[in-house]
């Protein structure tokens, strides 16, 4: 890292702070004294992204963001999470040291860290890309996330589930009025 004003090659971090998609850093040049500001960000341009059909493309955290955000649609989160999730997925990236990686490894790191951070975007985008072979694994899944927290009422997880993607309930309402329908899971898991 040169220094701006006498490109002396060494300098003090200052001050370090996650700017979302970066790290700002205060530097001060060990030479001359004066300070200047860095900013640092994952590369992840040369990532290459091997598809399921194994058709590779670039990284792109544009497309990676939507998915994500499009997950996250109305869920109460902080400002900032996304950004902050995006982040800690392309540092996993980049530290694994790899030149490519498979879609389902990325797919994996999100919903790793959206399992912890809601659940219901975390089924969101657990149905689009884990691909559930079938009706049954997909309600595994969702009742192994339910579990803890729904032990009372165990054969309505799912009615559960399919009403909190569309609102969350509200408990003051009593009963929802629509009965649990013939939509079957299916439709989640194609969504
Ligand atoms: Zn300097």
């Amino acid at each position: 890292m040169l220094c701006p004003h006498c490109q002396h090659d060494d300098s003090k971090v200052m001050d370090s702070r996650d700017a979302g998609d970066g790290i700002r850093r205060r530097r001060e040049c060990l030479a001359c004294g004066q300070r200047f500001t860095t900013y640092e960000r994952v590369q992840t341009r040369d990532m290459m992204v091997v598809k399921r059909d194994g058709r590779r493309e670039e990284l792109d955290r544009e497309k990676l963001i939507a998915g994500i955000t499009k997950a996250c649609a109305k869920r109460p989160l902080p400002t900032g999470a996304i950004d902050k999730l995006v982040h800690e997925v392309e540092t996993a990236v980049s530290d694994s040291g790899r030149q490519e990686i498979s879609a389902e490894a990325i797919g994996q790191l999100v919903m790793e860290r959206l399992k912890d951070m809601d659940r219901v975007a975390y089924i969101r985008y657990a149905s689009i890309y884990r691909d559930f072979k079938d009706v049954e694994t997909f309600k595994e899944e969702i009742e192994s996330l339910l579990e803890p927290q729904e032990p009372s009422e165990p054969s309505n997880q799912l009615t559960f589930l399919e009403e909190e993607l569309v609102r969350r309930p509200r408990r003051r309402r009593g009963r929802p009025q629509k009965q649990p329908s013939a939509a079957p899971p299916q439709e989640a898991a194609r969504a």
